[in-house]
């Protein structure tokens, strides 16, 4: 039985409510549920009274699409009431309640996540969810084609979902009917925020065999209109050789697409923090398992070693690289000591000058192997070469 704490209080509360969605399926995968919705035949207004007569908290997140989330044993579920589409528009949806489960079963996107689970463990499977489980299909509910219409956010959800439960079979064993609605339909992604597509591609990266759902995304051309210029087998070659590096949409996107950063960015809105990694990750890796010491601690001083570490997997494969990585996590970062004040103690006035003084140190600190102490940088200044 899924089992988290606090969702006997819910089922108390509700005992009509099941788990619904995402984690019937990670259930019945075998894959660890950490997250919990419930599906309820009941309004919103009925659930918000039925958590205050229970005592739990209640926040109305969503309340417009049905959605309340209970607090119960410090852990929040959302529960949604079951809804049936009234209009579809390619991505939201006017809703009505329904206490119907299989209409409301019937508008989720695919077969895997229409299930549902009562308290009991019985679980309610109106569209062969589990064999397609079983099988590795990630199969649209209903007529792919209508189904992709109704939302195209639906086309990157059926790689995110492929990616982690249909790769077995390779993309060639996708469902033909997806696959020919998604080339047919591709050009609705057009139609989807920034935001979504560069989350919905986050989730198919950091799947544990992202190749297959990205070569699929490759032959339905939907990969050349998110990421042009992406070389699937580029990635396939260095995940081989990134056994060890961090499970990280950033470092795999690195190794799949090679373009201008800021472009990209600029294009998929990607947060400050995000455009600088990438950035990090995309600059030359100029490091080689033969650099000796002094070549690794002049790196060290301009990055931080988890920086050099992780582009050092786009670099190459072999054990000499694992070599590389340990001496570079065990070395200490050297640090520049010399600073402004320390060159006004001789006089030099702050301003350019100072900055350019400062520079040709430094380099000539690098170049030694970044083992100079601030003695020998200051008399270097006093009496260049
Ligand atoms: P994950 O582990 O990636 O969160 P999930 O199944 O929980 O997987 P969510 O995006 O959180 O995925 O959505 C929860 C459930 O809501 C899905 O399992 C599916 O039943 C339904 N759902 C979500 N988005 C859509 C959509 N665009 N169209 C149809 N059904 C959807
Ligand atoms: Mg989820």
């Amino acid at each position: 039985m899924i089992s988290l704490p606090g969702m006997g209080l819910v089922w108390d509360a509700l005992p009509e409510a099941r788990v619904a969605g995402g984690a019937v399926r990670d259930f019945l995968a075998g894959v660890q549920v950490v997250e919990v919705d419930f599906a309820v035949p009941l309004t919103p207004v009925v659930v918000m009274a039925r958590a205050a007569a229970a005592g739990l908290k209640a926040v109305p997140t969503g309340l417009a699409h049905g959605t309340v989330t209970l607090v119960a044993e410090g852990h929040g579920f959302e529960v949604t009431s079951l809804r049936r589409d009234v209009a579809t528009d390619g991505r939201h949806a006017v809703v009505e309640f329904t206490d119907d489960w299989e209409e409301d079963s019937s508008r989720r996107d695919f077969t895997i996540n229409a299930m549902s689970m009562d308290r009991s463990g019985r679980v309610y499977d109106y569209f062969s969810g589990q064999e397609d489980l079983a099988a590795g299909k990630v199969r649209f509910v209903g007529e792919a084609r209508l189904r992709i219409a109704e939302d195209y956010l639906r086309v990157l959800r059926f790689f995110r979902f492929f990616a982690r439960y249909g790769s077995r079979s390779g993309s060639g064993g996708a469902d033909v009917e997806a696959v020919a609605a998604i080339t047919a339909l591709r050009d609705g992604v057009g139609r989807l925020s920034a935001e979504r597509v560069w989350s919905e591609l986050k989730k198919i990266l950091v799947a544990p065999e992202p190749v297959p759902a990205l070569r699929l995304m490759d032959e339905t051309g939907v990969l050349a209109l998110v990421l042009p210029g992406a070389d699937v087998a580029r990635l396939e070659e260095l995940l081989k050789a990134m056994v060890g590096a961090p499970v990280d949409a950033l470092l795999r996107l690195a190794a799949l697409w090679r373009g201008d950063v800021a472009a990209f960015a600029a294009r998929w809105r990607l947060s400050a923090a995000e455009a600088v990694c990438l950035a990090g990750l995309m600059a030359p890796n100029r490091l080689r398992p033969e650099d000796d010491d002094a070549a690794l601690r002049r790196a060290l001083a301009d990055e931080p070693a988890a920086v050099l570490v992780d582009r050092s997997f786009l670099g190459g494969v072999g054990p000499g690289w694992e070599a590389l990585r340990g001496r570079l996590l065990t070395m200490e970062r050297p640090v520049f000591p010399l600073q402004g004040r320390d060159l006004e103690t001789l006089g030099v006035k702050p301003g350019p000058e100072m900055g350019e003084l400062l520079r040709e140190v430094r380099a000539w600190w690098a170049t030694g192997g970044c083992v100079a102490d601030a003695g020998e940088c200051l008399a270097r200044v006093k009496r260049p070469d």
